[in-house]
C-alpha cells in the first residue's frame, strides 16, 4: 500500500473536548503506574564503533499489531525500539484507504490491544467519548471510530511511531540488521537487533490478479479492490467486480452509492458460503493454544477453519441488493477477458458480462519471493513444504510455501545453520496464521503480542546471558551496609 498524502487526514478532536476522555487518560496514567513493577532496566544499549544508534527491536507497521507489540515491549522494559509506517497518521492499514466499509466486521466487545488495562479498551475509549448509553447503543465499530482509537492508543502510551517511512530493504549485518528506509524526500538507515514484521497481509506479496485478467485485459481495465484510488473513480461506470467476499460486496457497495452506472458482481460458486468459520475460533482455548499443536493438528484444524472463504456480512448484502443496477452472478466462474473497443468484455461460464472496468477482489496472493524489503534472504525462510513430514499425507498444496514459524512468531531456517539471523525476525502478520493460529485479526491478538514479547524478551536474555550473569554476579546494592553483624562490602559501592 502506498502513501495516501492526497486524502484529508482523519483528525481526532483534542481530549480537552472530552472532559470525560481527559479523566480517562489520567485513569490510564494512574494505571500504568500501579503495575509498572518490576520498573528496573535490564537491557543496555549496545555500542557501535561507529557511535551509531542500535534499536533493540524495530517494528514494521504502525496498524493494530505493530502498536500492540510496541506497547508489549515496552511494558517488558524493552524500550529502545521504534515503529515504521510507510502511511500518514491515520492511515496505517485499511480502515481510511482500501477497507471501503462502513464498520468493522468484529464485535464491539473485541479487546486485545489494551493488554488487560480496562481503561485502555475500546469502550473505555468510546464511552468516555460518547457516554454509557451510546456505548450500549453501538451495534459496530465504523472504520473511523477504530481509527479514532488507534490514534489515541499511541498518544496516549506515547508510542514511537515514525510514520512516511517505507522499508525498502532488510540486510542481515553481523548480530544486527540495517534497514533501508525512505523517509518523507530522503533515505535513512536504521539499525535494529531485533525485527517485527507487523506488515500487514499485503506485504508479503501483494493481491491476487488471476492470470486470465492480467493476460486478457490491459492494466487500465482493471484494479485492485486493495489498490490505492478514490471511491469517486466509481462514479458513472459500468463495473464488473469479480469476487464474493465481504471486499466484493463491500466495494459494490461503495461504487453503487457513488453513482456507478452498474455494477455486475461474478461469484464463481454456486452460493455464497453460509458460515463465517473464523469466528469458530474465537475461543480462549483455540486462540491460546493453537500454536502448540503439532504439525498434523494445526494443518487438520486450519483447513477446517478455511474450508470456505469468510462471507460478507449480512449488512453488506442488504447494502447492494436493493440496487435495480446490481446484478449477481453465481456459479460465474472466469473463461476469458479481452477489449472491444473501449469495452471490456468478460466470459463466464454462465455467459458473457460487458462493461468498463473490472474491479478484482481476489483477496492477497501470499509470496515470500514477492516480498521486497526479504528479496535477498527469502529463499532461506523455511515454509511447511519443507518441514511437514506428515506420516499419512502430504501438505496441502496451498499451505507448501507459508513461513514454518518457531513457537514465538520466528522464522525458522530451510537449512538449519546456514541462516541463524533468521530466528530474530518475528512474522508477526497474517502468514502466520497457519503456524501460529489467526494473526492479523484483533481477537486473535491478545494470544499472540504475549508470544511475541516473550520471544524477542528470551532471545536477549539469550543473547546477552554473560552480560545477564555480570549484572547479578556484580550486584552490590544492600540496606545492611554498615551494621556491625553485616560482612563488609568486597567492592565499594
Ligand atoms: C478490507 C479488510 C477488512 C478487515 N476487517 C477486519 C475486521 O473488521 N476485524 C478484524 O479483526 N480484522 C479485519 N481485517 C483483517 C486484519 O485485522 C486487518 O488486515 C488489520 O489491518 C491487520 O492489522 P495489522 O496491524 O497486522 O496490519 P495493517 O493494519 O495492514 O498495518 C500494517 C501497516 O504496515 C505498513 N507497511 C507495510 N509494509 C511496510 C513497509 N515496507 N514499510 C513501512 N510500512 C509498511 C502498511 O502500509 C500498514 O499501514 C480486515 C482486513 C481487510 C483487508
Amino acid at each position: 500500500m502506498t502513501s495516501t498524502t492526497t486524502m484529508e487526514k482523519p483528525v481526532e478532536a483534542p481530549s480537552s473536548f472530552y472532559p470525560s476522555l481527559v479523566a480517562l487518560e489520567d485513569a490510564v496514567r494512574r494505571d500504568l503506574e500501579i503495575l509498572d513493577y518490576p520498573s528496573k532496566r535490564w537491557m543496555r544499549p549496545q555500542e557501535r564503533p561507529d557511535g551509531a544508534h542500535v534499536h533493540d527491536v524495530i517494528v514494521i507497521g504502525g496498524g493494530h499489531c505493530g502498536l500492540t507489540a510496541a506497547f508489549a515491549l515496552m511494558r517488558e522494559r524493552i524500550a529502545n525500539i521504534l515503529v515504521l509506517d510507510e502511511n500518514p497518521v491515520g492511515y496505517e492499514g485499511p480502515w481510511q484507504t482500501y477497507a471501503r466499509m462502513p464498520d468493522l466486521r468484529t464485535r464491539k466487545a473485541v479487546t486485545g490491544m489494551e493488554l488487560g488495562f480496562s481503561n485502555l479498551t475500546f469502550r473505555a475509549y468510546y464511552e468516555a467519548r460518547e457516554g454509557l448509553a451510546a456505548y450500549g447503543e453501538l451495534k459496530r465499530i465504523s472504520c473511523d471510530e477504530w481509527t479514532g482509537y488507534l490514534i489515541w492508543l499511541r498518544r496516549v502510551l506515547s508510542l514511537p511511531v515514525q510514520n512516511e517511512s517505507r522499508v525498502e530493504k532488510i540486510t542481515p549485518d553481523g548480530n544486527i540488521f540495517r534497514l533501508d528506509v525512505v523517509h518523507g524526500d530522503r533515505r535513512q538507515t536504521l539499525l535494529a537487533r531485533r525485527i517485527v514484521l507487523a506488515w500487514g497481509p499485503l506485504a508479503m506479496g501483494g493481491p491476487y490478479v488471476p492470470d486470465i485478467i492480467r493476460n486478457g485485459l490491459p492494466s487500465t481495465a482493471w484494479r485492485h479492490v486493495y489498490d490505492n484510488f478514490e471511491s469517486e473513480t466509481f462514479k458513472g461506470k459500468r463495473l464488473i467486480v469479480i469476487g464474493a467476499g465481504a471486499s466484493a460486496f463491500d466495494n459494490a457497495g461503495t461504487a453503487l452509492e457513488i453513482g456507478a452506472a452498474e455494477v455486475n458482481l461474478l461469484v464463481r460458486r454456486p452460493h455464497i458460503p453460509r458460515l463465517s468459520l473464523i469466528r469458530a475460533t474465537d475461543t480462549a482455548g483455540f486462540l491460546g493454544t493453537y500454536a502448540d499443536l503439532d504439525d498434523q493438528q494445526r494443518i487438520a484444524l486450519m483447513s477446517e477453519v478455511q474450508r470456505n472463504p469468510s462471507p460478507p456480512t449480512i449488512r453488506s448484502l442488504n447494502r447492494v441488493e436493493k440496487w435495480p443496477n446490481f446484478h449477481i452472478h453465481f456459479s460465474a466462474p472466469l473463461v476469458s477477458a479481452r477489449m472491444e473497443g473501449a469495452e471490456v468484455v468478460v466470459q463466464t461460464q454462465q455467459g458473457e458480462v460487458r462493461g468498463d472496468e473490472v474491479l478484482l477482489a481476489t483477496g492477497f496472493a501470499f509470496s515470500l519471493q514477492k516480498c521486497a524489503p526479504i528479496e535477498g534472504f527469502a529463499g532461506q525462510i523455511a515454509c511447511w513444504g519443507d518441514r511437514y513430514s506428515a506420516a499419512d499425507g502430504v501438505v496441502p498444496e496451498r499451505y507448501r510455501n507459508v513461513p514454518y514459524l518457531g513457537r514465538n512468531y520466528q522464522f525458522t531456517e530451510k537449512t538449519p545453520g546456514a541462516a541463524p539471523f533468521l530466528k530474530h525476525i518475528y512474522d508477526f502478520n497474517q502468514s502466520a496464521t497457519l503456524s501460529m493460529g489467526p494473526t492479523g485479526r484483533v481477537s486473535g491478538l491478545k494470544y499472540g503480542v504475549r508470544r511475541l514479547m516473550q520471544g524477542v524478551a528470551g532471545s536477549f536474555m539469550q543473547e546477552d546471558f554473560t552480560r545477564q550473569l555480570a549484572l547479578i554476579r556484580d550486584y552490590n546494592d544492600s540496606e545492611l551496609d554498615g551494621h556491625p553483624w553485616v560482612e563488609k562490602p568486597t567492592v565499594a559501592k
